[in-house]
């Protein structure tokens, strides 16, 4: 059992690193840095919140068919077998009296500051209608739940790490969605319509059109997200008035710009999902349009599923593409983040099948392996070819002469970046003089020469590169030129080449 455990465990660390590959890791060579080293494996956490009795008549004729054994691990009543239970161990088990810090600073908290590494986070509400999701990842004004408390940390965070004379600065935007009978659409501009889910060169999924909205403070936040929030599709079902039957997704991306060289930029994004929910419709007395709501909303599901089974089994295909929510989730599930998955469950007996099977689910992911990568790059102004002005080229007291509006031609395309040094520069000028620094010093006599005879031309330096070309082609003849007059007067320095 033991050789078959670890094939079964090895086939699971080639699908991980065969997934992260697929999300990106390597596959786009430009400018992924650190991407060859093999990152560290990161398994998918799964906790478990058992909310309490909410109808306050239920607990004492009805009994709660799940109890908490521990931290970690709980136990269910078997259906199969009622002198038996069935037992679970997840890396939390948070119980009815749990509070909403609990499981913030337990599970969330501490995944946040991989971000700031420029890696990816998320954190997924699994579970039935009815049983706790929204509370646990909205909550309400008096008991807030994670997304505005890991909003309130992080936009902290950012400020503390992003200020002034830190090594980075930060800024971080927010996208809000839903996926709706696998439409997915944008919370912030509902008239947008179906957006669609593209994957860029690097793996990183993405959806063009998505509003992006900057936000600095938790007051900026709030004022996109609560009136995003009343646009989200609702409806009532037997099971809850105000059951979800969309999967709402909240899309924190915080970037990263270095101030000094080697101006690396990173991105981390990190995804807060209510999922809808995970019930069997035919329980819910769904009819007409509601029924088939549940359809869309259990087909996502049950891919979700099958993309945990691929992913725990090694399978060579995973199945993100089946459905819009797996394919926004590719590079959280098997792919480059720090995933927490919480299933809320409750404590009732109506809930018992929903229950087991949430249980279920959540036992296969925790399988599920991730390999968390940074996500870094250079910054495009210096990667691009730049015009070094005088001033770099000739040094710090030239420059005070040289002074003048060619410098605003240097400054970074991008507002937070600070401008590259020299060193960093890549101009077919700085190439020039780096293969050959005769020539420059050349060109440099030739400068001099041309102003002691009392030219009119521009210094060759500054010129600009149609007529340096010109210029370049007459050195020679120039050089010749030089060599004949520093015959005629040795003081003067000559060419090495
Ligand atoms: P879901 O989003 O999974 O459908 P909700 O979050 O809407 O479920 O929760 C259903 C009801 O139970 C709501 O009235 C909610 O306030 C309440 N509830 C859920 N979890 C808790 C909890 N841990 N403590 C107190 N009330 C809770
Ligand atoms: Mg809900």
């Amino acid at each position: 059992m033991a050789a078959g455990g670890s094939t079964q465990q090895r086939r699971r660390e080639m699908a991980a690193a065969s997934a992260a590959a697929i999300s990106g890791a390597g596959r786009c060579r430009l400018s992924k840095i650190g991407a060859t080293r093999r990152p560290p494996p990161a398994r998918v956490r799964v906790a478990v919140r058992l909310r309490p009795f909410v109808d306050g008549t239920a607990g004492a004729s009805d009994p709660p068919c799940v109890r908490g054994m521990d931290s970690c691990s709980l136990e269910i009543a078997n259906w199969r077998n009622h002198q038996e239970t069935l037992k679970y161990q997840f890396d939390a088990f948070y119980g009815e009296r749990s509070t909403q810090q609990d499981i913030y600073a337990g599970s969330v908290q501490p995944i946040l500051r991989h971000l700031l590494e420029g890696q990816n986070a998320s954190v997924l509400a699994y579970g039935p209608t009815g049983a706790g999701k929204t509370h646990t990842m909205l909550g309400s004004p008096e008991q807030p739940g994670v997304i505005p408390r890991a909003l309130m940390d992080l936009l902290q965070l950012t400020r503390e790490e992003g200020a002034e004379g830190r090594p980075w600065a930060l800024s971080v935007t927010m996208s809000y969605l839903e996926i709706y009978q696998e439409k997915v659409l944008d919370l912030l501009d509902p008239a947008s319509g179906d957006l669609v889910i593209r994957e860029d060169c690097r793996g990183n999924i993405l959806i063009p059109g998505l509003s992006q909205k900057p936000i600095s403070s938790f007051a900026d936040f709030e004022r996109h997200f609560l009136p995003a929030s009343r646009n989200r599709t609702v409806g009532a079902t037997r099971l809850n008035q105000r059951s979800s039957r969309s999967h709402a997704v909240l899309l924190v991306k915080v970037d990263q710009r270095e101030r000094l060289a080697p101006f690396r930029q990173r991105e981390g994004k990190l995804y807060l999902i209510d999922l809808a929910g995970s019930e069997d419709n035919r329980r819910t007395g769904n009819k007409g349009l509601r029924l088939k709501e549940s359809g869309a909303i259990n087909t996502s599901l049950f891919v979700l599923g099958k993309v945990v089974d691929a992913l725990n089994q090694g399978l060579p295909r995973v199945p993100y593409r089946d459905s819009k929510l797996t394919r926004l989730l590719q590079d959280s599930l098997g792919g480059s983040a720090h995933s927490i998955l919480i299933a809320n469950i409750a404590p009732e007996r109506r809930f018992y099948l929903d229950t087991v099977s949430a249980l279920n689910f959540a036992a296969r992911s925790k399988e599920v392996i991730n390999r968390p990568f940074t996500n870094e790059s250079l910054q495009p102004h210096a990667l691009g070819p730049v015009k070094l002005s005088q001033k770099e080229l000739l040094g710090p007291p030239e420059a005070k002469r040289a002074r003048g509006p060619e410098e605003e031609e240097i400054g970074s395309p991008e507002p937070m970046a600070a401008p590259a040094s020299a060193s960093q520069k890549l101009s077919p000028l700085q190439k020039l003089s780096s293969m050959d620094p005769a020539m420059l010093e050349r060109l440099l006599s030739l400068d001099r020469l041309l102003a002691s005879q009392g030219s009119q031309g521009a210094p060759l330096l500054s010129t600009p590169k149609r007529e340096r070309m010109v210029l370049m082609k007459t050195v020679e003849e120039k050089d010749l030129e030089i060599e004949f007059r520093s015959r005629q007067h040795p003081q003067m320095p000559r060419s090495t080449s």
